[in-house]
């Protein structure tokens, strides 16, 4: 299994660190070339607007299209949570419209919302640390959407098939929950074929 990080703006080094953590071989993602052999995708947190802009300059939002449309896991996260979705408001923006949510950036104010909350999610026993930066507001989830975990009444991570998005990041926490789940997830994408690698069910 070798997961994907695009790494043109935003905190894609603390997803590195992640995977790291937990023994998974990863690639920055900076060109379509570079989605050569990645079997799993993460989306970073950072600037989506920057990110947005870097991709289509690149040609990187067609190949991630197809990535997702073949069935590729990616893990959205903030920023990444954005580029996801089929629908951002304010303010709006063009994204990949891989999930069938409708987000709102900046749903907060802009220096508010950043803090830290603690809170139970469906995969796992024990709550989790959700850490929040300028998070935007997941404000529709369609009905194959399924919410994984809520905070202060809204959905905060959530999933639909093979995407994964968390509007906070877990890759600013030492808690690897959230990172291992999606591997679990991308392996069963990938198939049986490399279920021995990678991480182990737990
Ligand atoms: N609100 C930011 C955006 O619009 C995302 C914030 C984040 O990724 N921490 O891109």
């Amino acid at each position: 299994m070798k997961v994907g990080i695009l790494a043109v703006q935003g905190d894609f080094e603390a997803h590195a660190a992640t995977l790291a953590r937990i023994g998974v071989e990863y690639a920055f993602v900076r060109t379509p070339r570079d989605l050569e052999g990645v079997d799993a995708l993460i989306l970073p947190g950072g600037e989506s607007t920057t990110q947005w802009k870097f991709l289509a300059e690149e040609g990187l939002d067609k190949s991630l299209r197809e990535f997702g449309a073949r069935g590729g896991a990616i893990f959205g996260t903030c920023a990444g949570a954005i580029l996801l979705a089929r629908e951002v408001r304010n303010p709006p923006q063009p994204s990949l419209g891989l999930a069938d949510i409708a987000v709102v950036r900046n749903a907060y104010g802009r220096q508010l919302a950043s803090e830290v909350r603690h809170g139970a999610t469906d995969i796992s026993n024990a709550p989790i640390e959700m850490v929040f930066i300028r998070a935007p507001l997941i404000e529709r989830a369609g009905p194959g959407v399924q919410v994984l975990a809520t905070s202060e009444g809204q959905p905060v991570l959530v999933r639909q098939g093979h995407i994964l998005i968390a509007t906070f990041h877990p890759e600013l926490s030492s808690d690897t929950t959230v990172h291992e789940y999606f591997l679990r997830m991308a392996l069963e994408c990938v198939g049986g074929d490399k279920q021995s690698s990678g991480v182990s069910s737990h």
